[in-house]
């Protein structure tokens, strides 16, 4: 595993910074298209190329005509990401990408492949950023303990699913090439989720026009149902998306089954205790009829004991849902280790025999640092020895 410094050149000015084609929703590149006294079928051609064809350059675009090609590019950029460090797994299954953003400003996406398994087709899954750090201070989490920087536009959040949609497209034709595979046998990206750094439902109106692109059936085409949106509870937001047209997935990271627990690691939780959000999360069930995921990372010793089990299975009772147990991936300076095999299933015993679905999380990409804003916390850290 190599790991390069970010490179440490300052950012361009803002005024010589040329915006970003992917931060446009449809309405506004419709607009843009006619200012250029075109008809909206060539924004309908240019929406396609970004989105669906994956264009990187606007001279890629040859559906467009020259003219209308360079009058684009004096006026946009298309990505806004650069990749600093790119990791890849010993077991090939996850790649991380550590991106710069044009302020220097860092944020990681992680892309996952995960084979045939029983019924479950194979899958592509990216986790994306939505946030450059976090603001809610979870104590079992790399990005918490770094701070909130800023918001990600939607074009940086999209950006991310494009770039690894690169990555799966240039594999997938290397194995038809190589006669290993036939079109049809090669999945694309098949599910996003809003997991990496940041809390999703802080940036709201940029992860909602994020989520129309790339469930838009004319550029990625990417189901409603295949991306999920994790919140570590934010109510009144979780109030808000059950009123949104999309059938997402929705993830709550519950993490503990009462207050004083929850609160010691997720200080989000003195905000909205959890008699509240589960009464949100009761609620948004009977409005959109989808179950609900909960996340719960198994901390040894701290909310994985049988007492906290039958917590939660109360807490969860007749309520439509999943929960999801992730024993801890250890962070370099935090105080949490990873539970015992044994522990962890006796936790997955208690919910069973109380009637809670649920599910052990496949570990990807421990040896990249994959657990979310681990690489970028390395990276800074490189980068301070680099400066000496
Ligand atoms: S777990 Fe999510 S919400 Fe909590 S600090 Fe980390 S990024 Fe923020």
């Amino acid at each position: 595993m190599t790991l390069t410094s970010p490179n440490p050149d300052p950012a361009p000015p803002e005024e010589t910074r040329l915006p970003s084609i992917l931060d446009l929703n449809e309405d506004d590149l419709t607009y843009q298209v006619s200012r250029l006294g075109q008809p909206a079928f060539r924004s309908r051609q240019l929406w396609r190329s970004l989105y669906h064809d994956g264009a990187r350059s606007f001279a890629e675009m040859t559906t467009l005509s020259k003219q209308l090609r360079s009058e684009l590019e004096e006026r946009f950029t298309i990505s806004p990401l650069e990749s600093a460090v790119e990791l890849r797994s010993a077991d090939g299954s996850t790649d991380k990408v550590l991106f710069k953003l044009h302020d220097g400003e860092l944020i990681e996406t992680v892309l996952m492949r995960y084979g045939l398994d029983g019924h479950r087709r194979a899958r592509r899954t990216v986790c994306i950023s939505t946030q450059a750090g976090c603001a809610l201070g979870c104590t079992f989490c790399a990005t918490g303990q770094q701070g909130f920087r800023r918001q990600l536009s939607p074009g940086e959040i999209v950006a991310q699913v494009l770039h690894m949609r690169r990555v799966i497209r240039a594999e997938n034709s290397e194995l038809i090439a190589g006669g290993a595979a036939k079109r049809d046998e090669v999945p694309e990206i098949t599910n996003v989720v809003f997991m990496g750094m940041g809390e999703p439902l802080a940036n709201y109106d940029n992860t909602m026009q994020s989520i129309a692109v790339m469930n838009h059936g004319q550029g990625m085409n990417i189901g409603a149902r295949h991306l999920t949106v994790s919140t570590v509870g934010l109510v009144p937001e979780i109030r808000k998306l059950a009123r949104e047209p999309y059938q997402l997935n929705l993830a709550v990271s519950l993490h503990a089954p009462d207050d004083e627990s929850r609160s010691r690691t997720m200080p989000i939780n003195k905000r909205y205790p959890i008699a509240r959000l589960m009464h949100a999360c009761r609620d948004y069930v009977e409005t959109t009829n989808r179950r609900i995921f909960f996340e719960y990372v198994l901390l040894d010793h701290e909310n994985d004991t049988p007492e906290h089990a039958r917590k939660l299975a109360a807490l969860l009772d007749g309520l439509l849902c999943h929960v999801n147990l992730i024993p801890v991936n250890p962070t370099e300076n935090g105080p949490y280790e990873r539970p015992s095999d044994r522990r962890s299933a006796v936790f997955r015993e208690i919910l069973r025999n109380a009637g809670i679905a649920n599910t052990v999380r496949q570990e990807k990409g421990i040896d990249i640092n994959a657990g979310c804003g681990q690489l970028r916390a390395r990276a800074l850290d490189d980068a301070v020895d680099a400066a000496g």
